[in-house]
């Protein structure tokens, strides 16, 4: 008997790199428009297993959010998309291949594609000004917000038992670095979270705290007018900001922020949210590029690739009403853009004619702090009271998922009634654990960073349990060591654990990245 073989048509597979707003809208729009298509496959690559919604990120660092409410799981938003969480390391446009590694054991993976939408978004720029990538704290991904609100509350603990008046100084100032949105509300935010949490710390006042906004140019929120940006300034200098203009931040050392003009600012809190640069794998793609981005045309097509296309903040997208101008990098420019690239690779596939990408921006918001917001909309300006509403009702309407909307609904109006938490719970960068200390550099606990060692009896005796706590964290650094912040150790603890082997050293510390 001869057994018959009945051959499949080969399924088609569109790839989807990035899980933000270009690549989600994307993925979203596909599976609908290609529902009934069973020969075509969507797969979905991302760092993360989640969804951001960046827009709300100032408001987990300022613990105005609980931070999962602002992320929505990728499976639960996607359903017929298979996810694959990883990181993408190289794209072969010649091959057609996407090379990613997933897990945490890095597993490699090719995964070959007929359609590519990249969707990698930015990375923060530090423009390699010294100090600023390893000490300051950007404003870009989750764990940024939940890190600076960590940071918050550890240097307002040590400031509360603080002795030396210049060190507390240090940790009760905060520099924010960025006159754009995400440098004001984050600065605004940051200004209402400090007031608040200050009454819970018996030896602390307003008049210690010092809130700064380091902005490049003469009136913050470019992006808005001038009349919103001057009035954004007032509000922000009665609430206590301190903002400098026409400026810049040019290096950081851990207790000091120095900036263009001369001015030099003791502070060991810097947020960075001035620059931000397309991810790097786009420069190494064999295409025509524009201020960093991918050009792509109208159709949101990279010219000469037919089926690679790019949208979001990583892509040029011609404004075709502004010919030589682009769309800017905003989400709801991102979300549109994720819509007609999947109106687009629909089309090719099922060979219809092709959609050209126009948007205008519909209305810009920015919180400005507690109840106060500015706003332009079909170039109407707004601010106060109503553009604060405008601003919480039109991100809580974009958030997705219902059960998210809810949760924010009443954080946001539990925020009203009680007051903020300031719990200290995600403070990753302070090490408790015993094996996780890096004994060769740092063998005994630290005197604080205020006392000199030999005033550190005398301290012990005084503040009793306390100071003995804190010195015992890997938080304060001894006299001549850098405080190293976890990532640093990392890297030294895994070095070391190939200079001293288990085997050759039976009683050497067990390397940190197998420790943890
Ligand atoms: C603090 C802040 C506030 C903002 N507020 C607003 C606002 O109020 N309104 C507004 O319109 N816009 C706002 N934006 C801008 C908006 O977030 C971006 O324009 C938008 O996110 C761009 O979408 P995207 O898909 O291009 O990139 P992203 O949303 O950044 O998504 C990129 C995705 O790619 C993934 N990725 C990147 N590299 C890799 C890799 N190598 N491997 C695997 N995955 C990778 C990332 O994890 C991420 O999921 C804000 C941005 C920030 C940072």
């Amino acid at each position: 008997m001869i057994a018959r073989v009945t051959r499949r048509p080969r399924q088609k597979r569109i790839v989807i790199l990035g899980g933000g707003f270009g690549g989600v809208y994307a993925a979203i729009h596909l599976e609908k428009l290609l529902e009934r298509q069973s020969a075509v496959e969507i797969c979905l690559v991302s760092h993360d297993n989640f969804f951001l919604f960046t827009p709300m990120l100032h408001e987990v660092a300022a613990s105005d959010l609980e931070m999962t409410n602002i992320v929505n799981p990728l499976r639960k938003l996607l359903h017929k998309v298979e996810v694959l969480v990883g990181d993408v390391h190289q794209i072969d446009l010649s091959a057609k291949r996407v090379s990613i590694s997933r897990s945490f054991r890095n597993h490699p993976q090719q995964i070959g594609y007929d359609h590519l939408v990249i969707a990698l978004g930015s990375v923060t720029n530090f423009y390699n000004l010294p100090g600023i990538a390893e000490l300051a704290v950007p404003m870009k991904s989750l764990s940024d917000a939940i890190r600076l609100r960590a940071q918050i509350l550890r240097h307002l603990e040590e400031a509360n038992s603080e002795c030396n008046p210049i060190d507390r100084q240090s940790l009760l100032t905060f520099v924010v670095a960025g006159g754009g949105f995400a440098g004001v509300e984050t600065v605004a935010a940051l200004n209402d979270f400090l007031r608040q949490a200050l009454p819970f710390y018996p030896n602390l006042c307003e008049e210690m705290l010092r809130v700064m906004l380091v902005h490049s140019g003469p009136v913050i929120l470019p992006e808005l007018c001038q009349d919103l940006g001057r009035y954004a300034q007032k509000v922000l200098a009665r609430r206590g900001v301190e903002i400098r203009f026409n400026t810049r931040v040019k290096s950081m050392t851990e207790g000091n922020v120095s900036l263009v003009d001369g001015l030099s600012i003791p502070t060991r809190n810097l947020v960075w949210t001035a620059g931000a640069v397309p991810s790097p794998l786009i420069f190494s793609l064999p295409c025509p590029k524009k201020q960093g981005r991918l050009l792509v045309n109208q159709f949101l097509q990279v010219p000469d690739w037919p089926n690679v296309w790019a949208v979001g903040d990583c892509a040029f997208v011609p404004d075709i009403r502004n010919p030589g101008k682009s769309h800017p990098r905003t989400a709801q420019h991102a979300i549109r853009e994720g819509n007609i690239v999947a109106q687009n690779i629909a089309a090719v596939l099922l060979r219809r004619p092709l959609k050209s990408f126009s948007f205008k921006t519909i209305g810009l918001f920015a919180s400005i702090g507690r109840r106060i917001g500015v706003a332009r909309i079909f170039g109407f300006n707004f601010s106060g009271f109503f553009a604060w509403w405008m601003w919480r009702t039109v991100y809580l309407s974009k958030l997705p998922g219902l059960d998210k909307k809810v949760r924010v609904a009443f954080d946001w109006t539990l925020d009203l009634l009680f007051p903020k938490d300031v719990c200290a719970v995600h403070d990753f960068d302070r090490r408790r654990d015993f094996h996780r200390q890096d004994h060769t550099t740092n063998p005994v606990p630290p005197p604080p960073r205020s006392m000199a060692p030999g005033q550190r009896q005398r301290a012990s005796s005084r503040f009793g349990r306390l100071i003995i706590t804190t010195s015992a964290s890997n938080s304060p650094s001894p006299p001549n060591t850098k405080e190293k912040p976890a990532r640093w150790l990392t890297v030294t603890a895994s070095r070391r654990s190939k200079a001293i082997s288990p085997a050759s050293h039976p009683r050497a510390p067990m390397p940190i990245a197998e420790s943890l």
